[in-house]
């Protein structure tokens, strides 16, 4: 039996009645099937009986493994993250299925939902990430993270995955997460202004965005959108977002930047 490697997240996941609740809520489309980190092959097994599949795996031991059991499987062996530097992960449409490595996880589907070859990621990841990527506007946890989600794709918790269903088990519950993209990208410069805008989540929109933009001018827009100086950045909702972000950039285009960095009228 090969020992699990922490470095890699390896956290096998061994009970298939998980691995068959995976395979019933695949996305239905003719779509090559993309999988991070195959580790032992259990789920890639399933998932060779449904569609021509690429397979990525970091771990040299676990590659030699793979190639001896599967003879239609195509495997990349080295971190995913150096085949994805041109921002597109395939050439041709794919979904990505995968039990990802927990310490990459966000970074991967980060990547996926840019990628526009990427139209549908069915992942297993930590459940409070999961949770952050799916919370809506009011809770807690609402965060730049969930924004750019939704504001790409359709985004589902399928069901959840305790501890004993792995080996080694982690100490965390886990998720199953289904993102269904109806748009191929993100906007990158939305994305900047939201990290910005949820840099300290405890204090107010308004603030946090004064560290980049003029307070003055954020507060007419804020006026103009009926938002309250003290709220808080979990509880505006996506709508309003994208419209203090548009507002902004409009006035960005044509603007100066101050001695103190900060974007003001001219
Ligand atoms: N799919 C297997 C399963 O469900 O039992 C293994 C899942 S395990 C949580 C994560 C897998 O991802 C491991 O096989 C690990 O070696 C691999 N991995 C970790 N980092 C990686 C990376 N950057 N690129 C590709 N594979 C990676």
């Amino acid at each position: 039996m090969i020992q699990a490697k922490k470095k890699f997240g390896q956290n096998f996941l061994q009970d298939k009645s998980y691995i068959n609740k995976i395979i019933e809520s695949m996305p239905n489309n003719d779509n090559i099937i993309v999988e991070i980190g195959p580790g032992l092959g259990d789920l890639t097994e399933k998932l060779l009986q449904k569609n021509s599949l690429v397979a990525y795996e970091i771990d040299e031991d676990l590659c030699k493994i793979l190639k001896d059991k599967f003879d239609n499987l195509e495997l990349v062996c080295g971190d995913v993250l150096d085949s994805w530097q041109t921002g597109r992960l395939r050439e041709k449409k794919y979904n990505l299925i995968a039990n990802l490595p927990y310490y990459v996880a966000t970074n991967i589907i980060l990547k996926a939902l840019n990628d526009e070859n990427c139209e549908n990621i069915l992942v297993l990841i930590q459940k409070e990430v999961a949770q952050k990527f799916s919370a809506e506007c009011g809770e807690k946890i609402h965060s730049g993270l969930s924004i750019i989600a939704h504001s790409v794709a359709e985004v589902e918790i399928k069901f959840e995955i305790p501890p004993t269903a792995f080996n080694p088990a982690p100490k965390v519950m886990s998720s199953v997460i289904l993102f269904k993209k109806n748009r191929l990208k993100y906007d990158q410069d939305y994305a900047k202004f939201l990290k910005i805008a949820f840099s300290q989540p405890r204090k107010t929109l308004l603030k946090n965005l004064s560290q980049k933009y003029d307070k003055e001018f954020i507060k007419t827009i804020f006026n103009k959108i009926n938002l309250k100086e003290n709220i808080r950045p979990h509880q505006v909702s996506d709508k309003l977002f994208y419209e203090v972000f548009s507002e902004l950039k409009g006035e960005n285009e044509n603007d100066t930047t101050t001695t103190n960095g900060k974007s003001s009228r001219k």
